[in-house]
Parts: C-alpha cells; sequence; structure tokens
C-alpha cells in the first residue's frame, strides 16, 4: 500500500513494520530511552525536517562559495591586546549606561530562503529528491540519535551520540540505522552509521538556524495543550552553573574614576586559518563567549556557563532554560527579563500567572514593582538579612534576643510565633508558642517570675516596633505562616535542575560559546518533554 503522493522519481517510503525482534528489544531492554525512540511520532518533526534539508542545501552552497573565494580583505590594525579591552567593555557586566543590556544570551538565526522542501513529502528515510549527489543522512534518524543519547542520561554531543552509535547496536537499529557488515566492502548507503563528521554538521545546522530551539518551544506547547502540564498560578526560577570548556586569563583595567581593577575573561583567538593572525582581516574573538566567573560564596568560585531556568513549582516541571549573555552576571537581573520571555512565549499559560518565587537575590523592592507594573505578577523572595546579628538590646522584658530573621527568642530559650501586625501602631505582635493541649508554654515556665509575672492562663504577648527590625517589609513579613507558606514551594526549582543537569545530561560542559550551551538545553529540555510525556 503506497501514497499516490509519492512522486516517481523520490524512494518509496519504507514502511516499518514491527518485527519479533523489536518486540523482544522492547520487553527486554531497560530504561524508557528504547520505547520512546521506537514510537516516537515523526509526523509531528515533518516541517523541521524540512526546514533542516532547506537549511543542509544552504549550508553546503555556502561551503562552496568559501572555499572558492579566499579573503582578499583589507588587513586590520587592531592588536590582540586591543581586542582583549574591546570585547572586555562589549561583556554585559561590564554596561554601565542606561540602555538595559541584553542579560539573556539571544541566538542569531541564519535567515533561511522561501522553504522549498515540502514537509509532506518527508518521512524516516525519504530525503528530498532536490539534493543532488549523495543522499543525505536522514533527519529522523539524526533527532533520534541526539535525543536518545539524551535519553540514557549521556550529554546530547556529537562525540557521545557517535560513540553510542558505534557500540550499542539496538540504539542504531533504533535511530534507523544498520551497522556495517565485517565480511562486505565499505559501501556507501544512508542507511549507514553517520560519521562523527556528519554528526556535527548535523548539530550546527540544527544549531544555526535555531530548530533545537523550535522543537523544544513545540515540544512545550504540545504539554500544555494537551493537558500533559496543567496550569499554575506561580512561576519559580534559578539560576545554575556549567563547568566551562575553556580556561581564562585576567585582564586588568581602570573603571570610570580611573581606579585599577581586574576581571576574567575568556582568552582570546581568531577563528580563521590564516597563518598570520597579526596581519589578516578576521576579528579577534572569544574563545568561549560567555563564560565567567561565577562567585558562589567567598571561597568558592567557578569558570563556567550560566543558566537561568524557569518551571512551575506544583508540579516541578521545568519550562524554560535559557544561557546567560555573561556567566558573571548577577542573579537578580536574569529573572525578569527570563519571566517576560516565558509569558510571551506561551501567552495561554501567562493569562494564569499571578505570583513568581525566586531566592534572596531578588529580594529587592524596585524590582518588585517592575514585576507588578510591567508583567502585572507579584514577586516573592526569600528573606536574607543583610545584618547577621540578632538585637539584644532595648527589647521587652523576658526577651533575650530577635534574630535578624525578626523571630524573638525568650530568656527560656523558646521562639516566639508571629501573629501580626499593629499598623495603626506600627508593631509587629508576637505570641509564646502553645503545647499540645492548647495552653501556653508560660503556664509552666520557672521563669515566669522574671517574665511576664501574671497569673494569666495565656502566654506572654510581646509587641516589637518596626523601627526595631529595618530590614523586614512590614508589607511583606516573612516571619508571616503565608509567607512561608508560599515559600515552602520555592526549594522545586533545584530537584528541577538535578534533573536536567544530572539525570539528562553532565554539568561539565564539551563545546565552547554560549551558541553550543544554549543548543544543549535546547537538546536536553526536548529530552525532558518527550520524558514527561512519556511517563504521563
Ligand atoms: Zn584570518
Amino acid at each position: 500500500m503506497l501514497s499516490p503522493h509519492v512522486a516517481e522519481c523520490q524512494q518509496f517510503p519504507l514502511f516499518h513494520e514491527p518485527h519479533l525482534d523489536d518486540q523482544r528489544l522492547l520487553n527486554i531492554i531497560e530504561g524508557e530511552w528504547f520505547e520512546i525512540l521506537y514510537y516516537l511520532p515523526w509526523e509531528n518533526y515533518r516541517v523541521h525536517a524540512a526546514r533542516y534539508y532547506d537549511a543542509l542545501y544552504d549550508f553546503n552552497m555556502c561551503q562552496r562559495e568559501a572555499s572558492e573565494s579566499q579573503s582578499q580583505a583589507e588587513s586590520t590594525s587592531e592588536t590582540k591586546e586591543e581586542a582583549r579591552r574591546r570585547l572586555l567593555f562589549d561583556r554585559t557586566t561590564m554596561q554601565t549606561s542606561e540602555e538595559a543590556p541584553q542579560i539573556l544570551y539571544k541566538g542569531e538565526v541564519v535567515d533561511l530562503k522561501p522553504s522549498t522542501v515540502d514537509p509532506m513529502t518527508l518521512s524516516p528515510g525519504v530525503v528530498p529528491a532536490r539534493l543532488a549527489g549523495r543522499q543525505p543522512k536522514c533527519f529522523f534518524g539524526l533527532f533520534k540519535s541526539f535525543i536518545g543519547t539524551a535519553l540514557m542520561g549521556f550529554p546530547a554531543e556529537p562525540e557521545q551520540v557517535h560513540l553510542l552509535l558505534t557500540s550499542n547496536p539496538s540504539f542504531a537499529h533504533v535511530c534507523g540505522f544498520s551497522l556495517k557488515e565485517k565480511d562486505k566492502p565499505p559501501l556507501y548507503t544512508v542507511h549507514q552509521i553517520p560519521s562523527l563528521r556528519k554528526l556535527e554538521q548535523f548539530d550546527q545546522i540544527m544549531r544555526e538556524a535555531g530548530l533545537w530551539d523550535e522543537i523544544k518551544v513545540s515540544e512545550v506547547n504540545t504539554n500544555l495543550q494537551t493537558g500533559i502540564i496543567k496550569k499554575e498560578n506561580e512561576l519559580v526560577g534559578d539560576t545554575t552553573h556549567y563547568y566551562a570548556y575553556s580556561s581564562f586569563e585576567t585582564v586588568p583595567y581602570e573603571d570610570d574614576k580611573g581606579k585599577a581593577k581586574k576581571k576574567s575573561q575568556s582568552k582570546v583567538t581568531k577563528f580563521c586559518r590564516c597563518n598570520d593572525w597579526s596581519t589578516c582581516s578576521h576579528d579577534w574573538e572569544l574563545t568561549d563567549d560567555g563564560a565567567g566567573t561565577i562567585v558562589k560564596s567567598r571561597t568558592k568560585m567557578y569558570w563556567g556557563h550560566k543558566a537561568s531556568v524557569i518551571g512551575l513549582p506544583g508540579q516541578g516541571i521545568v519550562l524554560d532554560a535559557v544561557a546567560v549573555s555573561d556567566a558573571a552576571s548577577h542573579d537578580g537581573q536574569t529573572f525578569f527579563p527570563h519571566v517576560k520571555k516565558v509569558m510571551e512565549q506561551y501567552p495561554d499559560l501567562a493569562t494564569a500567572i499571578k505570583r513568581v518565587l525566586y531566592d534572596s537575590a531578588c529580594n529587592d523592592t524596585e524590582l518588585k514593582l517592575r514585576f507588578k507594573d510591567e508583567l502585572g505578577v507579584e514577586l516573592k523572595a526569600s528573606f536574607n538579612p543583610r545584618r547577621s546579628k540578632p538585637i539584644t538590646t532595648g527589647l521587652p522584658r523576658g526577651i533575650a534576643k530577635i534574630t535578624p530573621y525578626g523571630v524573638p527568642v525568650c530568656i527560656a530559650g523558646n521562639e516566639l510565633d508571629y501573629q501580626g501586625i499593629r499598623y495603626e501602631r506600627e508593631k509587629f505582635i508576637y505570641e509564646a508558642p502553645r503545647q499540645e493541649d492548647g495552653t501556653s508554654i508560660c503556664i509552666g515556665c520557672s521563669l515566669r517570675d522574671e517574665c511576664c509575672n501574671r497569673p494569666t492562663q495565656t502566654g506572654r504577648t510581646i509587641t516589637v516596633s518596626f523601627d526595631t527590625l529595618p530590614q523586614i517589609d512590614p508589607n511583606d513579613p516573612p516571619m508571616a505562616k503565608r509567607f512561608k507558606a508560599i515559600m515552602r514551594r520555592r526549594p522545586s526549582v533545584e530537584r528541577m535542575i538535578k534533573r536536567l543537569k544530572c539525570d539528562l545530561g553532565d554539568d561539565r560542559l564539551s563545546k565552547r560559546g554560549n551558541e553550543s550551551f544554549q543548543a544543549y538545553l535546547d537538546k536536553t529540555m526536548i529530552t525532558y518533554h518527550l520524558l514527561i510525556r512519556h511517563s504521563h
């Protein structure tokens, strides 16, 4: 039974009939990867396949042009040292102007010419007829190989994909490739396992054409539209770092006030193959753009790339992960542009979002206002007091100290419970905690004489003036039960990050530059959302 739409010049689709062997493999192979790849609905990726073949065609044409016209442009006068400084002051963390720097990485997608490949003519094993010469490798097989690698928990990078295809016959088989037979001469067929170079080329074309990103968005949309991901009224965010595959140098510079400073930066290089870099016309570039020093604490620093991650706290599902333009950026700067991007990308979901959660890096009054005004959502950030010492003077009787978090501790060592606010008198109210039977712990306390000293059945109640606790915002006190209940959902983002970073890849990058880093995040996200759909 063949489709009447198949043109004569085209190869007929190879119908994949469930084979006895496949059934056996489905039963014996542990892990979900085989099942997911086996049942992958290739029809959903036809449009992307067509865009890929168009991009491949352009890629081949460009390569030919490039090799025909050797560089004859005039030589540049920029020295390596000048380039080092130019690149330093280009970084988003060096910009002081009012113009908002581009905090999040935004890929430059190569403009595609009008599409010429009809998606409906494509299927596994059927490539467009236009591509003359050797038949290209099948998009569906290549796509499956990358996603399958991540499904098995390895980084979806060409080297790893190649290793698995050549060492795991079931994997190569389910991707649509056949193994080389030992006794036969190595004739080229489209079903042969692609070489490492072909895998690298596929990854590069997918990246440059913005296809990894496009497929990622489409996977998330599918999961939202089919109800596999339920709407929630909160988003949660955080950043995480990946170890860079590069080293850095320290560049000294003077700040606006003429003060001598220094900053770690990726080394400068040229990506051309000219003999003399000091005279050729090509620009100096950073070997690993986007990499920077990530400061975790006074003693912990990493040279790496930074990603901003946003998800739904209730279900613990990641919605987006984006590379930060300069890893040295402060965490408080990345959340706003990222929430804005996610809300624009998923407008249906955006209408449900009322509140966003972050750690104390976003505990900033101005930022909270910006979220309210521009996005109409409430920003809740964990409370991290700047002061580290408790308050010990000018306290009510019987109170030993008030912690920087605004919790009074009495002389018997009990923490008092926050009750609320008396706004007109600008005071916070606290009460001694109650025992299981509902009576106050003060009743049996041996220190009563030094404290409340009253024959009352209710326990000690105190008020503390707003002025005593200037670090606490009376409109959003972190001692309140409601605040604590909301913030309890924030750490779910840490589990989401672990899933992306450890279960579906590696936190040690094997490529340089933000473009590769973003593509890596996109491939991981595609896999993650396929897994969610599968286990639903
Ligand atoms: Zn050059």
